[in-house]
């Protein structure tokens, strides 16, 4: 494995950056998960759209244009020859003072790291994966706005821990209100009467990329979508649920809080939604 920094090329072991750097010290940066299926690099331009507008909403100045990364994407896809790719590519502030404040960092490290992941088993995509509801919160003020893909994702690491002590593969965290906002990594769909809902941004909810792919696909398949927001009940009471997500792709989710989901296995929209989706991968991205 090669992994991309600032231009150049280091093997997995040998790919560093400085312990003073802000990133490390202080989650200051930001990041996203992007998936290469077939050679193609899935929704790259809206990842890099995601990425430079999360850097600009905390002042992370980008050495580069959007234009040069999308390059470098896929340069580094190419130099790792994998035609079925996970990449995380992530901007830090760069190597500082002690002191948080950025101004002591001078130049920002682009990193970009192309391997492969495997979130589920085939089995959990095939029958559906169980879940809850956990009792961190999802805030939304300022630069943790979950619309920010910053390096700080200490609520979403606790839901997982959460999450694995409840010996399930994701979990659910509510905003402050009590509305279901999102899972630690991943959208939340549910499907009522032949209706998909799902929460809008402001309940706290990254703007999902795959989110967005599965309401377009809905959209052509004939099923309404609306973004609003709901309570635990409603995702109790539901027919289908699934999750979306770079890496969960998209999953069906048969139990919530001890509640089976409809009829406990993945419903006919998801599974319809799934289908559409694996073909989409295929034929749309950058190559
Ligand atoms: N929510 C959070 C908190 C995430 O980290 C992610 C992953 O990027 C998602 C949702 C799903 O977004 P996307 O479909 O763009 O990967």
């Amino acid at each position: 494995r090669w992994v991309y920094i600032n231009g150049k090329y280091f093997r997995k072991d040998e790919a560093k950056v400085s312990v003073f750097d802000h990133g490390f010290l202080y989650g200051d940066g930001v990041f996203e998960g992007i998936r290469v299926y077939d050679g193609n690099v899935f929704r790259l331009k809206e990842h890099l759209e995601r990425l430079y507008d999360s850097a600009k909403s905390i002042m992370l100045k980008i050495p580069m244009t959007m234009e040069e990364m999308q390059q470098a994407v896929v340069d580094a896809v190419r130099k790792n020859g994998l035609r079925d790719a996970y990449i995380r590519l992530v901007v830090s502030r760069g190597a500082g003072s002690l002191s948080l404040d950025p101004e002591s960092c001078s130049d920002p490290q682009v990193i970009i790291i192309v391997d492969q992941v495997r979130l589920f088993s085939q089995e959990l995509y095939d029958n559906g994966l169980p879940i809850v509801t956990v009792p961190t919160r999802r805030n939304i003020p300022d630069a943790l706005n979950p619309k920010i893909k910053s390096l700080n994702y200490l609520n979403n690491i606790l839901v997982k821990i959460e999450a694995n002590r409840a010996g399930v593969g994701e979990a659910l965290m509510l905003n402050e209100d009590g509305y279901v906002a999102e899972g630690s990594g991943d959208n939340i769909f549910i499907v009522k009467k032949g209706v998909l809902y799902t929460p809008p941004g402001y309940v706290g909810a990254l703007e999902g990329i795959t989110r967005k792919a599965i309401m377009d696909l809905a959209d052509q398949l004939g099923y309404p979508v609306k973004e609003q927001p709901f309570t635990r009940h409603d995702v109790y009471i539901a027919d289908e649920a699934f999750l979306t997500g770079t890496a969960a792709e998209v999953i069906a989710v048969v139990e919530v809080d001890g509640r089976q989901i409809g009829t406990g296995k993945p419903g006919p929209i998801t599974r319809s939604l799934l289908e559409a989706f694996r073909k989409l991968v295929r034929v749309d991205g950058v190559q």
